[in-house]
């Protein structure tokens, strides 16, 4: 009774979370919404399949439940479809098709007892709210990092308030239990297992904004999407990391990075103060005298400092005439001199440089496509690189005084709705015929050439459309009808199509702080990270460099792409991590401001001067 298409579909979640917000105003899965753990998510009953494919998990009650509260809605299809292009909905149907099955064999259901470590578990957060059961634990047991395997914890718990996290760590300590804390998704870095009890924060979801003091105060289990969006209802920004990821989860691990931590900071730079639930039990703060010093920096791999049950996050003022432009460049080079300049006489809010494997990726709405567009654009426009930059008026201004080659948001979403076209020669030979002595670039970028690109690609959410799925045409029409999904600003604040970069594989990120005034040594770690891929033939390109710290450094992101199923792959990267690991350690030591996302693991609450200035 197992499908072996949807067997497959299964194993290739990259569990990133998307289908626990609703980022393409969808609505999301209603089981997910009312029982909260991840095995009620199309996430958690991807993974219920596989393991049941692979003979990991009996069947129980439980499943049997998460099965049938599966309402075939189609939700879950159209988010998955969107970010990776798998279809879900064929997993939810083989699930539900397999538990009718075993129904009506009257084969075995099997009965978890209870030990005495679970009647306390459930003592502090209520029956309902911690389990042993395998259907729950299955989905908190695995993750696409390929340096970890799978492991099933003993318990999981979801807790409401901190006084329940308070008695979680207590019953840990007295059992000497470990325990991990799990956010949205699984970290993708194997972090967020344990043998003994996984804390799940997503019922922990209160968001508070204090307009007066530019604050908001959060809960651990608020999504950096959910906070935007509320955050925005009062003109408000936040600097957040991808949509899905917790908040609080995401600066306790790295500290939060973004393209606008150009103008808003990384690390210490994006909270006020932050509460925890230290691994005593004891609850501190951030501001008391005797706490902790988090603010301080180790370089060395250090445990995590504790649960963080609340944060407040610095809230910054939005403009309305803000507007998102890309600069295209033929070199690298001349881009990170470009982003340094702006960086660094404060020009601009976000900024970013990325390569024409992001752009296209985030652009296109099929692997098939984005490969296309890359060639397009670096091919045929001679664009090898694209500074992003989110400005207000004074910014767009002073940009425009340094530079008329601009994509600004009208072409971008010109290009956008028109992107089955863009592979064709017609337009291109239409731009070529208007080249003189400039790139194919400087001539499509022209205002005056506007009326005529329209003319001729012909840009509607139903062009667009044409890229899709059949059965998804009619809800691409009515996504791409929103202006924001083809808004630069909007795009970048609420990050939608970010995680459209582990479509084609699974991404592993490789971050780095570099100093930004050194482009030879940026230049030769990018040579070194695409050196070690080749080495071991694994997919490889250049990721994005932001400038922060008034153009001081950057944080730069190389990705590596492999089949976190594959053995023969993960075998790959695991060797080729090795020598990324040295290549880079031997930067941080011959050179100042390199800096290893690495040994920030833990410590994102710290000042970035304590690591960045050492
Ligand atoms: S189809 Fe099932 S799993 Fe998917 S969103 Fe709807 S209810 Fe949830």
């Amino acid at each position: 009774m197992i499908s072996e298409e949807a067997k497959t579909i299964s194993s290739q979640c990259r569990h990133y979370a998307m289908c626990k917000i609703d980022f393409l105003g969808t609505g999301v899965c209603s089981a997910g919404k009312e029982y909260h753990y991840v095995s009620y998510y199309p996430q958690g009953r991807m993974d219920i399949y596989h393991a049941l494919a692979n003979d990991l998990i009996p069947v129980t009650e439980r499943l049997i439940d998460i099965a049938n509260t599966c309402t075939l809605c189609g939700i879950c299809d159209k988010q998955c479809y969107f970010v990776t292009e798998l279809r879900p909905m064929k997993v939810m149907e083989a699930l539900k098709e397999y538990v009718d099955h075993y129904l009506k064999e009257n084969r075995e259901i099997a009965i978890m007892e209870e030990d005495a470590i679970l009647v306390e578990l459930k003592g502090v957060v209520g029956a309902q709210w911690a389990t042993n059961d395998p259907a729950i634990l299955v989905s908190y047991s695995n993750d696409p990092c390929p340096l970890t395997r799978m492991q099933m914890p003993r318990y999981v718990v979801m807790p409401k308030t901190k006084d329940e996290v308070v008695g979680i760590v207590s019953i840990c300590n007295r059992f000497n239990i470990p325990y991990a804390v799990r956010g949205n998704g699984s970290s993708v870095m194997g972090c967020v297992m344990s043998e003994g009890i996984v804390i799940d924060m997503g019922r922990m979801r209160n968001i508070e904004v204090d307009r007066d003091n530019w604050k908001v105060i959060i809960d651990p289990g608020v999504s950096a999407y959910d906070l935007q969006k509320e955050v925005s209802k009062y003109g408000l920004r936040v600097n957040v990391g991808e949509p899905s990821a917790l908040v609080c989860a995401n600066i306790v691990c790295s500290g939060i990075f973004s393209l606008f931590s150009n103008a808003y900071g990384i690390a210490a730079d994006n909270y006020i103060n932050a509460e925890f639930v230290g691994n005593k039990g004891e609850v501190f703060n951030l501001n008391e005298k005797t706490a902790p010093n988090l603010f301080s920096f180790q370089y060395e791999e250090l445990p995590s400092p504790g649960i963080c049950v609340q944060a407040s996050i610095r809230l910054h003022q939005a403009t309305d005439d803000e507007e998102g432009i890309l600069i295209p460049f033929s070199s690298f080079n001349e881009a990170v001199s470009f982003s340094r300049e702006l960086s660094m006489r404060r020009i601009g809010i976000a900024i970013g440089i990325l390569g024409g494997e992001y752009i296209s990726t985030f652009m296109s709405p099929s692997s098939q496509l984005a490969g296309k567009l890359k060639a397009v654009f670096e091919d045929r426009l001679g664009i090898q690189y694209l500074v992003l930059v989110i400005g207000d008026k004074y910014a767009l201004e002073a940009i425009r005084g340094m530079t008329d080659t601009i994509i600004d948001n009208r072409l971008f979403s010109m290009l956008i709705l028109s992107l089955p076209k863009l592979p064709e020669d017609d337009w291109i030979e239409l731009v070529s015929d208007f080249e003189g002595d400039e790139n194919p670039y400087e001539v499509f970028c022209k205002k005056e050439m506007y009326p005529l690109l329209e003319a001729v690609l012909t840009p509607s959410p139903e062009l667009l459309a044409d890229a899709v799925d059949e059965d998804m045409k009619d809800f691409f029409i009515t996504l791409y009808s929103r202006p924001e999904m083809t808004n630069l600003v909007w795009l970048n604040m609420f990050r939608v199509v970010s995680s459209r970069m582990g479509r084609y594989k699974h991404i592993v990120a490789l971050i780095v702080y570099v100093p930004l005034d050194k482009t030879d040594i940026i230049n030769a770690m990018n040579s070194e990270f695409k050196r070690i891929a080749d080495k071991f033939d694994i997919k490889n390109d250049y990721g994005f460099l932001t400038p922060i710290d008034s153009g001081k450094r950057a944080v730069l992101e190389y990705d590596y792409y492999i089949d976190h199923t594959d053995r023969s792959e993960i075998e790959r990267i695991q060797k080729a991590m090795v020598e990324v690991g040295e290549m880079i350690e031997g930067f941080s030591r011959s050179t100042k401001g390199v800096k290893w996302i690495k040994y920030i693991w833990y410590q994102g609450f710290a000042r970035k001067e304590s690591f960045l200035y050492t």
